[in-house]
């Protein structure tokens, strides 16, 4: 077990497991750092219930963060922020750069400085590296920007086809494309949230995943990972931005979160770790 403080602009190991923070024997490397807040366009309720239009733009998200997952207006595609390029990832599987008019109704971003940064061993699938991660992780009460750059055997994603507003976010996953990409290297792009937060973000962990040519990729479902570097980011601050759309003014929000959440962002017979 390890002890980690979260201070201002930095921070600082008080516990065991890495007290020499130049310690590079099995834990991961931590160093001082400055962890800006994460910001969300909304909350997952409002995707949940099929809210899937909002004015704000990529360009507007773009000042908010380098680094994010999410979605397009309509449902279009799984969108995937890094390096400050926004993608997205169409029900085939293709990537592609969307105009910086286009809204999002659903997306997490932010300016990724990672604290820690590591080798990845193979792992054979999400199960395996979430359980890695676990051991990473400064606490399960905090959230966490994450970024895996790695070489795969296989990675298999999805996307979600373009969706009319208000069809519950069960019924339009329920439609998505699976898509399989054998011996590819690419990019992890994702975030851990605490486990009480189901109405806000996906609880656990949540990878979108584009190929290291920039051509590829999805919401990430499993993989088998070579080798790799995963980079951590602690966020202990979160900017929610509640819509002032009309949709969002006057909608009720009776589902059962944490179970939408399982079936529309787990693969198939997944069980969350979250
Ligand atoms: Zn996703």
């Amino acid at each position: 077990m390890s002890f980690f403080a979260a201070e201002v602009g930095r921070v600082e190991v008080i516990g065991d497991r890495s007290g020499d923070p130049t310690n590079d024997g099995g834990g991961c490397e931590v160093s001082s750092q400055d962890h800006g807040p994460i910001f969300m366009v909304s909350p997952i309720n409002a995707l949940l219930e099929g809210l899937y239009e909002t004015p704000l733009t990529l360009f507007e998200l773009a000042k908010h963060g380098d680094f994010g997952i999410g979605t397009f207006n309509d449902l279009d595609g799984e969108m995937l922020r890094v390096d400050g390029v926004t993608y997205q990832l169409d029900l085939d599987g293709q990537a592609h750069q969307p105009p910086l008019h286009t809204g999002t109704p659903f997306a997490a971003v932010c300016k990724f400085k990672p604290y820690a940064s590591e080798p990845l061993a193979a792992l054979s699938g999400h199960v395996a590296l979430e359980a890695h991660l676990d051991q990473c992780l400064l606490s399960r009460n905090m959230m966490f920007a994450i970024r895996v750059d790695a070489r795969f055997s296989w990675v298999r994603t999805r996307s979600v086809p373009k969706t009319h507003n208000y069809t519950p976010l069960v019924e339009a996953t329920a439609l998505q494309k699976v898509t399989d990409f054998k011996n590819i290297s690419g990019t992890m792009v994702g975030f851990y949230t605490p486990a009480f937060m189901p109405s806000i973000n996906v609880p656990g962990y949540h990878f979108h995943f584009i190929s290291q040519d920039r051509l590829h990729g999805g919401h990430l479902f499993d993989f088998e990972l070579i080798e790799g570097q995963v980079s951590l980011q602690l966020c202990s601050q979160l900017v929610l931005n509640l819509p002032m759309t009309t949709d969002y003014l006057g909608a009720e929000f009776l589902r059962d979160a944490r179970a939408d959440i399982e079936k529309a962002f787990r693969a198939p017979g997944v069980e969350s770790s979250g």
